[in-house]
């Protein structure tokens, strides 16, 4: 199956991907997961994405859709794939439209996680990722257990304000896709308010459909 993972910032996207991925056998394609890695081990990608990160404003189309183009390649993706934070904008989905066409490929389902701006606000700004596995919790949702080993931390970008400025972003320039993939008959709503159980059964019966 060939997914995108439509969603405000917050949403529970990466959470949700996992457990897709496990049932479903397909694979997660991050883009904040790749530039993050990318700033981390300090490439020229890294370095060009880090001031619009920072600030929760998004990333050059261009730099995006060139990075996404190599990923698309990998054989891996081959059985499937859930992308997770792109496209972003309309060019990134015209851009992707593009890709799939010269590959031969379709997407089965975009999947469309809903969830009121308050509660992201509240669900960004306790989140904390473990610098070791990558893996991310909630303080209050979602907590590490009590016997791991885990080195947490804040991402710039999950401070309150930043967090405010990219729902912005999002209402501005990613929600207009929702219409875009409605046209193509690709988009499925999910109601993601609830708990993280609730919800990936709502997802899990949108995907059983169209196994
Ligand atoms: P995420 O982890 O998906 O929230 O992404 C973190 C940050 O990476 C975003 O706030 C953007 O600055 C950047 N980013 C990730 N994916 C994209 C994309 N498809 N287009 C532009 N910027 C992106």
């Amino acid at each position: 199956m060939k997914m995108i993972f439509l969603g405000p910032p917050g949403a529970g996207k990466g959470t949700q991907a996992e457990r897709i991925c496990k049932d479903y056998g397909v694979i997660q394609l991050s883009t904040g997961d790749i530039l993050r890695a990318n700033r981390k081990i300090g490439t020229e990608l890294g370095a060009k994405a880090q001031k619009y990160m920072d600030a929760g404003e998004l990333v050059p189309d261009l730099i995006i859709i060139d990075m996404i183009r190599e990923e698309l390649k990998k054989p891996e993706l081959a059985s499937g794939y859930i992308l997770d934070g792109f496209p972003r904008t309309v060019p990134q989905a015209e851009a992707l439209d593009g890709l799939l066409k010269d590959m031969g490929q379709k997407l089965d389902v975009v999947l469309v996680l809903e969830v009121p701006d308050e509660e992201l606000v509240q669900r960004l700004s306790g989140r904390r990722t473990d610098r070791i596995s990558g893996k991310t919790f909630h303080m209050i949702y979602n907590p590490p257990p009590p016997d791991g080993n885990f080195d947490l931390y804040q991402r710039e970008d999950d401070k309150e304000e930043t967090v405010r400025n990219r729902l912005n972003v999002y209402h501005n320039q990613t929600k207009p896709l929702i219409e875009y993939y409605s046209k193509q008959n690709l988009a499925e709503k999910i109601e993601g308010k609830g708990k993280i159980d609730e919800i990936y059964l709502g997802i899990k019966s949108v995907l059983d459909k169209i196994k």
